[in-house]
């Protein structure tokens, strides 16, 4: 199996270490040529204004919204799942508008920047070491969207962080930051997530 990590910005590489150190072949993935021979796709963190900006310029929109509705698994982490959403509150940024939510950026506030949080997610056994870095929260999902984790804000309302629709896994937070490979092997068919 290979796993292509779309590598036009962010944090790719972390990406492409958890698929290897699960056996699967990582390549980077930035022409609609390399998009061809990959069996999944990883969409990383990052920034997603300029993921998608960069996207745009290398014509990469039209074939990855088609891979992914023709149902390639597909995992996108935090810009990643910005860039796979139906649209961002206040923002009028390139989206591929595969998942049916719309997410606001940012959006624990830039007192709570960056945190961890252990999540407990539907369909794992234990809990999962989340890590958020200028995370946005699920504000709507459609009615395909199953939502596999949520968090609660300052004011105790619950967000959901962690979503699955069809084929594609999206991600608030970033599990190719800690050796917990459950996420992935979740989106990509890896295995039990267990
Ligand atoms: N805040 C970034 C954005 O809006 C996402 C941050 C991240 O990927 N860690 O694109």
């Amino acid at each position: 199996m290979t796993v292509g990590v779309l590598a036009l910005q962010g944090d790719f590489r972390e990406h492409m270490a958890m698929v290897r150190a699960l056996g699967a072949d990582a390549v980077e993935v930035r022409t609609p040529g390399e998009l061809e021979s990959i069996d999944a796709l990883i969409i990383p963190g990052g920034e997603s204004t300029t993921i998608g900006r960069l996207a745009t310029a290398w014509g990469m929109m039209d074939p990855l919204r088609e891979r992914i509705e023709a149902g390639m698994p597909t995992l996108g982490t935090c810009a990643g799942l910005i860039f796979l959403a139906a649209g961002a509150v206040g923002s009028d940024q390139p989206q591929l508008g595969v998942l049916d939510v719309v997410v606001a950026r940012n959006a624990f506030g830039r007192q709570v920047d960056s945190f961890e949080a252990d999540l407990d997610v539907s369909g794992l056994d234990r809990p999962f070491h989340a890590v958020f870095i200028r995370a946005p929260w699920i504000e709507k999902t459609g009615a395909d969207v199953e939502v596999l984790a949520s968090i609660p804000d300052a004011e105790g309302r619950e967000h959901a962080v962690l979503v699955r629709q069809g084929a594609i896994v999206a991600a608030a937070f970033h599990p190719e930051l800690t050796d917990d490979d459950r996420i992935h092997r979740l989106a990509l068919g890896l295995g039990e997530g267990g």
